[in-house]
């Protein structure tokens, strides 16, 4: 046996061949291939505790396991760039959805109890101290998500109720990602308008947590919003500028949808079993409610599209989209082709708010 070079855990022997380095099959970081150099920089980085036992790189580790989550076997050559990636969780609800994710791809069918010990799988949600961990696999219990399957063993499967938390985490995470790209969309928008780029000006104009910009960041590169230079372990891009796209992106958030075009935001649409009528009622002064048959409403979807959206390929990049969600059977692509229909329709989600509640109760739904 040897020991991790990154979290010092026990694992399989392995040996460097050069030029192609170290295949390293660890329990906590997952299985990674290491190259030389960084092996020799993780020397050098080397810190022991009192007795002199290696003290962990758990940063690392969870930034290496999170990636083995996705299907990835990480080639470690640039450490930045592993680092700079690292997305841990924000809060309780994210680290609670990501436990539930990782549930259900190890056990897609739901019968099978996964094993989950803290100490060697809280990289799994991305954590970096398995206190978070178990606190989010407690708190996943006690709100009947998942299920134990015996007090001495400590393997765990989804309950309805999880599965359908689940499903609703998915949606949300996405919803919420578009939400926070367009605060951090504006604010950069704003920050090269006066004083140019800080991370801190940055963090501060968008107040929400570092992790959570950082996540829309990337989710802006790859968009083709923005540019960004990264510095060595820290979560904050020295840089981000936005790009041409990135601007009109701004200026579309700032200015809101075509007033002329854009359907009144007080109305709240709602699907009723395949043959209900039609009906339009005001609940108080402000709110609407539209009780649709499904046909009815995905033809006032691209109804309202075709009038909000004047650029012609994206308007039929959301059609096509909501005909892909349509089109979906089980709860699970549905909540995916949502995802997915969220980010074509990212440049005009308040277009598509009113019928987002509708969407997200046909998600759970059996059939359209
Ligand atoms: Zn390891």
């Amino acid at each position: 046996m040897k020991e991790c070079p990154v979290c010092a855990a026990d694992v399989p022997e392995y040996q460097f061949e050069h030029p192609n380095g170290a295949r390293i099959r660890c329990t906590q970081c997952g299985t990674f291939r290491l190259m030389e150099r960084p092996a020799q920089i993780l020397g050098e980085r080397r810190i022991y505790s009192a007795n002199y036992a290696i003290v962990p790189d758990k940063r690392l580790s969870a930034a290496l396991r999170q990636r083995a989550e996705r299907g990835e076997e990480t080639i470690v050559d640039d450490l930045a760039s592993i680092y700079a990636d690292y997305d841990p969780p924000g809060d309780l609800p994210t680290a609670l959805g990501r436990v539930l994710q990782h549930i259900a791809r190890k056990a897609p069918t739901g019968h099978r109890f996964v094993p989950l010990i803290g100490r060697r799988d809280a990289g799994v949600i991305g954590a970096d101290d398995h206190g978070m961990f178990d606190h989010t696999l407690g708190e996943a219990t006690k709100l009947g998500f998942v299920e134990r399957k015996a007090l001495d063993e400590a393997a765990y499967r989804l309950t309805m109720a999880g599965w359908q938390h689940l499903r609703e985490f998915d949606v949300m995470e996405r919803k919420r990602l578009l939400e926070v790209a367009d605060r951090v969309t504006s604010a950069l928008y704003d920050l090269e308008l006066r004083d140019g780029y800080s991370a801190t000006a940055l963090a501060d104009a968008v107040g929400l947590d570092e992790s959570e910009i950082a996540r829309a960041l990337r989710y802006m590169e790859k968009q083709g919003w923005v540019t960004v230079e990264r510095v060595f372990a820290s979560t904050m891009p020295a840089l981000a500028t936005l790009t041409k796209e990135g601007l009109r992106h701004a200026e579309q958030v700032l200015n809101g949808p075509t007033a002329a075009n854009a359907p009144q935001p007080n109305v709240v649409y709602n699907v009723s079993g395949p043959n209900a009528r039609i009906n339009i009622g005001s609940h108080d002064a402000s709110v609407n409610v539209v009780d649709l048959d499904s046909n009815t409403f995905f033809a006032e979807i691209e109804r309202v599209v075709a009038e909000a959206v004047p650029d012609r390929s994206t308007r039929e990049d959301i059609v096509r989209a909501v005909r892909e969600f349509r089109g979906a059977t089980d709860p699970k692509t549905k909540a995916q082709r949502l995802g997915e229909l969220l980010e074509v329709a990212a440049n005009i989600t308040t277009v598509l708010q009113p019928f987002l509640p509708a969407l997200m109760q046909l998600v759970a739904q059996k059939q359209l």
